[in-house]
């Protein structure tokens, strides 16, 4: 973090975004506000949360303040103050302009852009940990959809039924799961209908475990019945980038690299313009954030980056495959979190 200040040339930090409040000290409730300098550490809260922060936040003083936090962070700072500019709302910055004015003192506001975030894309041990248990859970999902079947229960019957699981089992979905049958599963952010799974089609089923604070997301499409030729075999064109495309993620790989090998083979087979989204996305406090596996990212994956690889064929009105794997990327390659087979598996 230090040499995060000093590379943007700040003399303090101040830390609004929840999350990423979180990420710095530990702190799960809903009203923090962090400061980090080069020699100090402080953490506001209000009077609610004090129990929660004595339990929760390590390493930084626990400042008192009143419930607005921001009059009390003011205080407490001074020279180029950094602040999270992408996640401020116009009102807040005009408020936190105005105590800066006020207090005479020598601070100055300067947009500080996504420093946390840069530092959330690489994880540590630990993190990696509690998203590996995430993604386990998530595998045993899929074991239980494997064990109870898609074939005329409705979307909905299955992703509430999903849900529920979940919370039986200590996690959480990390998002809405998708559940999306035929042509449903051709829109790659389908809420699920109430609508019966048909036989002889395809079901896109994208869900995540939310656990300890870190995401999971995986996709597997199932089978029921016997599936159109067609929906073969774009279910195993799809398969095969999937592959191929992970085999190339590595520390050194660009995001734009990563994204080229599937793009390119999906293209060879024609069906280029059906793959209308990006390789996939950094995973972690949230289930999506940096870096991306995407035409727009030149820069180089290191270790500790975990992300999705996640081509997808979508046709219109008929089905849609997409295969999505979460992986944290190691020094020579990769290691691969959700282990749920990728071969097409039929359900009745
Ligand atoms: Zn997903
Ligand atoms: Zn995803």
């Amino acid at each position: 973090m230090a040499a995060v200040l000093a590379e943007r040339e700040l003399d303090a930090l101040v830390v609004t975004e929840l999350t990423n409040v979180r990420y710095l000290t530990g702190f799960t409730g809903t009203n923090g506000v962090c400061v980090v300098s080069v020699d100090e550490r402080l953490f506001f809260t209000d009077f609610r949360y004090t129990e929660r922060a004595e339990s929760e936040v390590e390493g930084f003083e626990r400042a008192p303040a009143a419930r607005e936090l921001l009059a009390d962070v003011v205080k407490r700072v001074s020279g180029r103050v950094g602040f999270e500019d992408a996640h401020l709302s116009v009102r807040t910055h005009a408020r936190l302009e105005k105590l800066v004015a006020d207090a005479d003192g020598d601070a100055e506001l300067v947009a500080a852009g996504s420093l946390v975030e840069g530092l959330r894309e690489v994880k540590d041990e630990t993190e990696l940990a509690a998203m590996r248990a995430a993604a386990e859970l998530a595998d045993g999902i899929y074991e239980h959809i494997r064990g109870s079947g898609l074939l005329g229960r409705t979307e909905l019957e299955v992703a509430t039924d999903l849900e529920r699981v979940m919370r039986e089992r200590g996690t959480e979905p990390a998002f809405p799961p998708i559940v999306a049958a035929a042509a449903n599963g051709a829109l790659p952010h389908a809420t699920p209908a109430d609508e019966q799974i048909s036989a002889d089609t395809l079901v896109v089923v994208d869900l995540g475990c939310l656990l300890d604070g870190y995401c999971s997301d995986a996709t597997r499409t199932f089978a029921t019945g016997e599936p159109s030729g067609r929906a073969r075999e774009v279910y195993d064109l799809v398969a095969t980038a999937q592959r191929t495309a992970l085999d190339v993620v590595r520390a050194g790989t660009t995001g734009k690299q990563a994204d080229s090998v599937a793009r390119e083979l999906i293209d060879a087979a024609g069906e280029g313009e059906r793959f209308g989204h990006a390789l996939g996305h950094g995973v972690g406090m949230e289930v999506h954030e940096g870096p991306v596996l995407a035409q727009r990212n030149e820069d180089e994956l290191v270790a500790g980056n975990v992300v999705t690889v996640e081509p997808g064929v979508y046709v219109p009105g008929e089905f849609g495959v997409r295969i999505e794997d979460l992986v944290a990327v190691t020094e020579g390659g990769h290691e691969i979190l959700s282990h749920f087979p990728k071969g097409l598996v039929t359900l009745d």
